[in-house]
């Protein structure tokens, strides 16, 4: 439940922080040669958070003001009773604290999950999709299997929930697919987000700078086949929306290296371990695993949070400038979450 008596959390650059974003877990059924390396060490299991105290935690932000709650990873649907959490949350839907509950799943449970997440009061979800191609869904995610997500996908269509596929926009390997991709979209009636590949931990063999597909680039393609309208829509995150005129479909870009969207920001990022991330682009965060466990009291947590959010940046220092990346970030996307 919101509570009034608690000063919502506004950063010193007066944005409101209404979204938290959460990594349940940093593991994963596949390893998406942008996210993971092919050997990725976890996390000890016993240093996670618990559900409980993860509830503790989100429920916290809910009371100070935070109105919507994307569960992500890793792959959140891995871990063990995670719908007991998703359970837990709807109890801030029903008090009308916590206007969306939402995840990113890159689909392979879904089929397993859906019905369950829509009793829960999950009402969208957004599945990472690069590929149609199988074999290129088996490269890029190494461990995945294309038609288990598009199984999961129709699991989660039938079952009522509104679909999202996040695209990462990959030169040579998803760049002759973007019509293909596009029309299956409008066909299933998915909406539809192109994201820049970032820099975000050390992926050993790959390069960067080979995988990175400007979004520039990609929207001037797209404009050789349809006529693009610029929306207005803002989300407060780094995502911009057009609308093509020949089919209606609205198309997200999230180009985080590109352009500027930090005055905007409204969110912030929680780890597995209880790191709050205020800004996915730097390396600075306060941990709220002390404070949660030193008492069984609210007030210390949430003193923390406070003067976390206070610290919060004013923006991020990616940039792709010619052939280098700097401002790279050594923490992997599955740790804090995308
Ligand atoms: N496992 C879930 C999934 O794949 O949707 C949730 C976690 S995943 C880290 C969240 C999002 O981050 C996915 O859409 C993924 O494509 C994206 N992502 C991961 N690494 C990235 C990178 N280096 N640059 C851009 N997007 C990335
Ligand atoms: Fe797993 Fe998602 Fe990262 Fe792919 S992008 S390895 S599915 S966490």
């Amino acid at each position: 439940m919101l509570d009034l008596n608690l000063p919502q959390l506004i950063d010193p650059f007066a944005r409101k922080i209404s979204y938290l974003r959460v990594s349940v877990t940093d593991r994963c059924d596949f390893r998406c040669v942008y996210c993971m390396s092919e050997n990725m060490s976890f996390l000890p299991k016993a240093e996670l958070l618990t559900l409980e105290e993860l509830d503790r935690l989100c429920s916290t932000f809910v009371r100070m003001g935070v109105n919507k709650l994307r569960i992500t990873g890793g792959e959140p649907l891995v871990r063990r009773d995670i719908m007991g959490f998703f359970r837990a949350m709807k109890r801030h839907l029903d008090s009308g604290a916590l206007q969306e509950l939402t995840l990113t799943t890159n689909g392979s449970q879904l089929g397993k999950y859906a019905a369950e997440l829509v009793a829960c009061g999950v009402k969208r979800v957004n599945v990472s999709l690069d590929t149609l191609d199988p074999d290129k869904f088996a490269a890029v995610t190494r461990w995945g299997r294309l038609p288990q997500v598009l199984e999961g996908i129709k699991t989660a269509k039938a079952a009522g929930l509104k679909i999202k596929i996040n695209t990462v926009a990959l030169k040579a390997v998803n760049q002759a697919e973007l019509i293909t991709l596009t029309e299956w979209c409008a066909e299933e009636g998915h909406d539809l987000t192109f994201i820049e590949v970032m820099p975000m931990g050390d992926m050993g063999e790959l390069d960067r700078v080979d995988q990175y597909w400007p979004l520039t680039d990609l929207r001037a393609q797209l404009a050789q086949s349809y006529r693009l309208k610029d929306l207005p829509e803002r989300t407060g995150g780094p995502a911009r929306y057009v609308e093509l005129l020949e089919t209606g479909q609205k198309i997200g870009f999230i180009t985080p290296l590109s352009h500027n969207f930090c005055e905007s920001c409204n969110r912030v990022r929680l780890t597995c371990l209880g790191e709050l991330y205020m800004c996915l682009g730097q390396e600075d965060m306060a941990d709220l695993r002390a404070p949660l466990r030193a008492s069984p009291e609210d007030k210390q947590l949430e003193a923390a949070i406070r003067d976390a959010i206070a610290h919060k940046p004013k923006g991020h220092d990616f940039d792709y400038s010619r052939q280098e990346t700097s401002g790279q970030v050594s923490r992997h996307m599955s740790h804090t979450g995308g």
